[in-house]
Formats: structure tokens, sequence, C-alpha cells
């Protein structure tokens, strides 16, 4: 059984694609997926050789060698153009995403969704989106073992979003569940954390830029 935060990347794949999992470790989205019948061809990407091999492991252990390609290398390198037509990135920093979307934009030519779940900096990924010509069409935000996860979905298209849309979520911001509110809580207290230090220490053009912005910040997440 996947956990509820693989389950929630899981839900947006569409009924029959090709994948791509990105960063897979023990492949258990593809095996998942592919076990299930919901996707027809699949590729468990890493860049490290412990998680390589133990993908490759667990595909063999399933018997799914015949639908599951495991490839080593760096990000969406691992993939040839055109073979797949969904891309998922699971359980990493939201800049790391955003930059192996960067590296491999040679890639995303046929693809046509991706699915994103950043574990913190998911702004760093709606700026991508949107600098790309990506929209978000969904947006999950949800509590596991107590810790908070986002789920991003974006389509091919224009967007715009706003600093608050960005920093937030534009759906995640309408929605505003439970998971949303202690997240933004619990941000809020660190900011203000780093702003009172930041205040006892000597004061320069640098800590003053700082200091603007985590209050601008704080200010955003109080008003949401
Ligand atoms: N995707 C799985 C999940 O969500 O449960 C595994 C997440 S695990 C925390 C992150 C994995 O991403 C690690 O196995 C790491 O080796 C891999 N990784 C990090 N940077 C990568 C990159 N540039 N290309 C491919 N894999 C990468």
């Amino acid at each position: 059984k996947l956990s509820d935060r693989l389950a929630a990347v899981a839900n947006y794949l569409p009924h029959g694609c090709r994948m791509a999992d990105i960063g897979s470790d023990h492949a258990y989205l593809p095996c998942h997926m592919v076990k299930k019948g919901a996707v027809r061809f699949a590729i468990a990407g890493e860049v490290a050789e412990g998680p390589f091999q133990s993908a490759m492991k667990q595909v063999q252990l399933e018997g799914l060698t015949d639908r599951i390609v495991v490839r080593k290398g760096d990000g969406l390198e691992v993939i040839e153009p055109g073979e797949v037509d969904c891309i998922t990135v699971a359980g990493m920093g939201g800049t790391l995403i955003a930059s192996i979307l960067e590296s491999g934009k040679d890639k995303l030519g046929e693809v046509t969704k991706l699915i994103l779940q950043p574990n913190v900096g998911a702004m760093a990924i709606r700026r991508w989106l949107s600098a790309n010509d990506w929209k978000l069409t969904s947006e999950t935000i949800l509590k596991e073992d107590g810790k908070i996860y986002e789920v991003l979905v974006a389509d091919k298209g224009e967007s715009k979003y706003t600093e608050a849309e960005v920093l937030f979520g534009p759906y995640l911001l309408k929605d505003r569940n439970e998971a949303f509110q202690e997240k933004w809580e619990l941000e809020k207290q660190n900011w203000q954390r780093i702003l009172s230090q930041l205040e006892q220490a000597e004061q320069n053009e640098a800590t003053d830029e700082k200091r603007l912005e985590l209050e601008k910040k704080i200010k955003m997440a109080e008003e949401v």
C-alpha cells in the first residue's frame, strides 16, 4: 500500500499514461501504478547508486521488468524524447524539483502533465511553471506522520500568479484546509523567530532587506 503522500500523487496520473518517476528510490509509485493496470509503461529514474539498486530490486521482485525500466541518471536525462507523457517528481525540495525541470526542459516536448510533490519550497516550482508555459490545474496539501506535504499538478498552458498565489498556491489558497492552516502558522512562527534574531543583530543594508522580506511574508501569512 502506498503512503498517503504517494497516493495523492498517484491520484493525479491519467489512466493509461506512460510515466517517468524521477528520484524514484524504491520505485514504489511506478510499481503500484503498473500493477494496478493504471499505467502502461514507466521509467524509474535515480541518480544515486543505492536507491537505483533498490528500484531495480523492487521491480524484479514484483515481476514488472517488462513494463518498468529503471535507469540511472540525473533528473530528466533518463528520458528519451517522446517516451512518456507524464512526469512525477516526489519527496524532494521544491528548488531541486525546479532545477531538475529546468535542466531537462528539452525532454518535456511531448509531456502533457507534471505531478510534483515538494516537501518544502513549492514556491520555486510555481515560479518555474509560470515562467515556462505550464499552468497549475490542481493542488493538494496533506499531513502524514506529523509532516505536511504539497502536491502540485500542471498541464501545458500560460499562467500568471500573484505573489500570494506563488507562495501559498492558487488552489490551496482557495481551500485553506487544516493542513494548510497548520503549515502557514508554523512558517509564520519560524519567520518571526528569525526576524527577532535579526532585530537583535547588528543592522546593515543586508539585514534591513531580509527584515523587510520577512515582515512581508509574516503579513501575508497572517492574512491567510
Ligand atoms: N520519490 C520517492 C518518494 O517520494 O517516496 C523517493 C523520494 S527520496 C526522499 C528522493 C530521491 O531522489 C532519492 O532517492 C535521491 O537519490 C533522488 N534524487 C535526488 N536528486 C535527483 C536527481 N537530480 N535525479 C534523480 N534522482 C534524484
